[in-house]
């Protein structure tokens, strides 16, 4: 249906991370769904940002199967849930610094609370909940203060998408990923 997705693995994202976090470069690992397919056929901004992520992910087992179909080489599925644990791992393993946008505010917070038992080691530089009255302009001065090595952004489809299509280029963060409704999960 006309959208890129790559061909990667879990190991491949993490071993690509060192080139990012120790220069300009920014990494966007963003979930490919069958939803975003279906939704995004009609908005061009959708589409044109997940031609320019770094990082398509082939995040549903519906993206794996028309792949086989099609002939294509997609064999594994990355979760989006799962390529963040991967990253928390990294981060807790190198002390890199993350922030949290998006969900609930007691939801966030839970999250933060889960994240920094379970990875004493990472650097939690801040989180803003998904219904803040803050301005964007605001979120943007308040990430870029704490200047975090990765940026998760949880707002939901095509809302977190949206608002890292217009943002990226304004923050100082190294690794981007869209998370969904990760929040949730990790905060139980
Ligand atoms: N969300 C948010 N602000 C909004 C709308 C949604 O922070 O204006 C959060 C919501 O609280 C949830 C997350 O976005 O934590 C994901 O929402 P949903 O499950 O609807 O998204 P999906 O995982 O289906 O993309």
């Amino acid at each position: 249906m006309g959208f890129p997705v790559d061909v990667i693995t879990y190991n491949e994202i993490i071993k690509d991370l060192p080139e990012y976090l120790q220069s300009d470069k920014k990494m966007s690992a963003i979930s490919v769904n069958p939803q975003i397919i279906v939704e995004g056929q009609n908005r061009s901004e959708i589409y044109e940002f997940i031609k320019k992520s770094t990082h398509r992910i082939p995040d549903g087992i519906g993206i794996v199967l028309v792949s086989k179909l099609l002939g294509g080489q997609i064999k594994e599925r990355v979760a989006g849930i799962e390529l963040m644990y991967r990253f928390l791992e990294y981060a807790n393993t190198y002390k890199k610094s993350i922030f949290l946008y998006g969900a609930k505010p007691e939801v966030v917070a839970d999250a933060a609370e889960k994240i920094q038992k379970d990875y004493p080691n990472l650097i939690l530089s801040g989180r803003i909940d998904g219904y803040t009255d803050l301005s964007e302009t605001e979120i943007i001065e308040k990430i870029n203060y704490s200047k975090p090595d990765f940026l998760f952004v949880a707002l939901g489809f095509p809302k977190q998408e949206e608002w890292l299509a217009r943002n990226i280029p304004q923050l100082d963060v190294s690794v981007f990923q869209d998370v969904g409704g990760s929040f949730d999960v990790l905060s139980g």
